[in-house]
């Protein structure tokens, strides 16, 4: 069995509103899976039904080979996108109440809590409050507490909203981190910034469907267009880029460059070899610059949805 979880053909429906229709999804052992999509597309919705908070109307959850059942719940750790924790309790105090929930002992939570609290640089917080603690604070706390029984699953619902862009590298690091150490990791986001560095397996969700899915390098080797950014120096810059234009499809680049370099994207068609390109710019003057454009999990976000 390679997947961890699959969900088969799960639909959703609020009343008339049908949150998910017929979402399927896999996700390897050992993966980082990315659940993507727009604001109100039903990651949530299906992250609450692997979590057996809602109950889909149709479809089935596998965890491990086994139809979900009340007992996974172990097995998952889960950050909710909604998180609260208890305001008039200190930091210590409610990471120790979480931890014996998820079935530590005493000491075992405790030393657990001390390791992490050191790891993420907050040994001091202890005895602080909750409700002097910042968004992005509680929620370090809060990611702790997901982690800490080392469930196989980790489940993060927008585990970047709320972190300043430093405690966001510090929570991308752990979690790759976890996953090194065996867990597999699904998250849902609706900002692409985080999805490069992470995921392994991608799932767009669009209006309650899902409209992509596979493997990130897979899916980008689908929706490259086998453009080029070149930079070339060349004696006659106006007339190379005419010759070039009668070839390709060309239009200005936009990178740095230090000196006055002719600029260019150059969109190769099926049957062109990009050795020969380069052939040909060599031929003309000295290349600079010389790479393939490969489209950006925000490109493809905003492509297959545009497509859909
Ligand atoms: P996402 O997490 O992708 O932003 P959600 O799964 O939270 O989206 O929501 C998907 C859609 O389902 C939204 O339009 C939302 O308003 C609706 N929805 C979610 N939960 C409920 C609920 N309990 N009752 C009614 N509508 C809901
Ligand atoms: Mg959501």
């Amino acid at each position: 069995m390679n997947n961890l979880l699959e969900a088969d053909s799960v639909s959703k429906k609020f009343g008339n509103f049908t949150a998910l229709n017929q979402v399927s999804i896999s996700v390897p052992k050992g993966s980082i899976f990315g659940l993507l999509g727009p604001n109100g597309a039903g990651k949530t919705t299906l992250i609450r039904i692997i979590n057996q908070i809602t109950m889909p109307d149709q479809g089935q959850v596998i965890l491990d080979g086994e139809p979900l059942q009340t007992h996974h719940v172990k097995d998952i750790g889960y950050l909710p996108e909604e998180r609260g924790l208890y305001k008039s309790m200190k930091v210590g105090e409610q990471a120790m109440y979480l931890a014996r929930l998820k079935g530590l002992s005493k000491s075992e939570a405790k030393k657990r809590l001390k390791y992490w609290f050191e790891r993420l640089d907050i040994g001091d917080w202890w005895d602080k409050k909750i409700q002097e603690l910042s968004k992005g604070m509680a929620q370090k706390i809060q990611f702790i507490v997901t982690v800490l029984h080392e469930p196989k699953l980790l489940i993060f619902d927008e585990p970047f909203s709320g972190f300043d862009p430093i405690n966001a590298i510090l929570i991308k690091d752990e979690i790759l981190r976890l996953r090194e150490n065996g867990a597999t990791v699904i998250f849902s986001t609706h900002r692409m910034e985080s999805v490069e560095e992470l995921c392994d397996q991608i799932a767009l969700i669009h209006e309650s469907n899902k409209i992509l899915d596979g493997k990130l390098t897979d899916i980008k080797k689908e929706f490259k267009t086998n453009t080029f950014e070149i930079g070339i120096r060349a004696s006659n810059n106006l007339l190379l880029e005419k010759e070039l234009s009668e070839k390709f499809m060309v239009s200005p680049a936009n990178f740095k460059s230090l000196g006055d370099d002719l600029k260019l994207n150059v969109k190769l068609s099926q049957n062109d070899i990009p050795n020969d390109l380069l052939s040909f710019l060599t031929s003309k003057g000295d290349v600079s610059h010389f790479v393939e454009l490969i489209p950006s999990a925000n490109d493809i976000f905003i492509q297959a949805i545009k497509n859909n």
